[in-house]
């Protein structure tokens, strides 16, 4: 497996394929962006001027787009990429979609005879330039064993949840704790600060007793208590509040269609939202923060 088709070189994908540039691969590319385009030529990239040129002769398929309507658009349909694929082809959606939508294009593209799992990820903007994500993967075990060598290029943890749509439905079950986490992490903090303690003291004192989390160790939300996180650079770069306010959209419609009870997710979607409508959804979700700060005593 050589050529690889890669569509979508957005904040994730782009350095990503530039990851399997590096490692190798002669990956041909599609993005709606120019700029997207011309910036993975200038890193070893080669550009298709359409998403079917990008596939047409690949060996494997790699698509990392925004939402649901964005992969069911590319592969369904007449004009849609599972026409244009060689089948045997195998193809990753590593977009964060809904369940049912990558149910729906899996069992399209087992029908075009092209083996298909959806892998989304964790880990980040980081993590895709360090070719260090966690992929979560839905599917055959044979199609996943025939994307392992792609998906260690690009990530560092490979989990098989089950099958088609399994890695989206566990990759909203951990973006809905992650939300439940920071929300639960920024209130507790604004509290502590509010009562006149350092939040530096507070994070360290909650790090390490029975309130400890994973936004403490290495994502304080709170400016200035830990270096090189977005909330020491204005929150800039990490993971939009938007992406978060996507995601847990998505973990409202799951639990809706099987009658589970999300008290929590649906609080912090509330909160994701409110806090977006004041502006700050392109900016990184720790920044939930803020909202707590703006009941401030001080
Ligand atoms: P992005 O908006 O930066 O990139 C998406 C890219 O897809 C854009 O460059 C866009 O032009 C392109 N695109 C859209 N439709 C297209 C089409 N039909 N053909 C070709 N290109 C098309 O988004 P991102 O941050 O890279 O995220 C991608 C996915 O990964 C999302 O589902 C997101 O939820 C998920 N994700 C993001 C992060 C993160 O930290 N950014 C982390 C984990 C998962």
């Amino acid at each position: 497996m050589k050529k690889i088709g890669f569509i979508g070189l957005g904040n994730m994908g782009g350095p990503m394929a530039v990851n399997l540039v590096k490692a190798g691969y002669v990956v041909t590319a599609f993005d709606l962006v120019e700029s997207a385009l011309e910036q993975f030529v200038e890193q070893g990239g080669q550009r298709a001027p359409s998403a079917a040129d990008a596939v047409s002769d690949a060996d494997a398929v790699v698509s990392m787009l925004p939402a649901s309507k964005h992969v069911e658009a590319l592969y369904l349909g007449d004009e849609g990429l599972l026409s244009a694929i060689q089948p045997g082809t195998l193809v990753i959606d590593s977009s964060t979609i809904a369940p049912e939508s990558a149910k729906k294009v899996a069992a399209a593209a087992e029908s075009a005879g092209v083996p298909m799992i959806d892998a989304p990820v964790s880990g980040g903007v980081g993590g895709a330039i360090a070719g260090t994500l966690t992929f979560i993967v839905g599917g055959e075990e044979a199609a996943l064993t025939s994307a392992k060598p792609l998906l260690e290029v690009m990530g560092k943890n490979i989990f098989h949840a089950g099958a088609a749509g399994a890695g989206q439905v566990a990759k909203i079950c951990n973006n809905m704790l992650l939300s439940v986490l920071m929300t639960g992490t920024a209130e507790a903090l604004q509290l502590g600060v509010n009562n006149g303690l350092d939040p530096a003291v507070l994070s360290e004192v909650m790090r390490k007793s029975s309130g400890g989390n994973w936004a403490l160790e290495v994502y304080n939300p709170y400016p200035g208590v830990m270096e090189n996180v977005p909330s020491s650079n204005a929150y800039q770069g990490g993971f939009l509040v938007d992406l978060m306010v996507k995601d847990l959209g998505l973990a409202m419609e799951s639990a809706l269609a099987t009658q589970s009870s999300t008290p929590m997710g649906s609080l912090t979607r509330s909160l994701y939202l409110a806090h977006s409508k004041k502006g700050h959804g392109g900016i990184d979700f720790s920044s939930i923060q803020t909202y707590f700060q703006s009941s401030d005593k001080s």
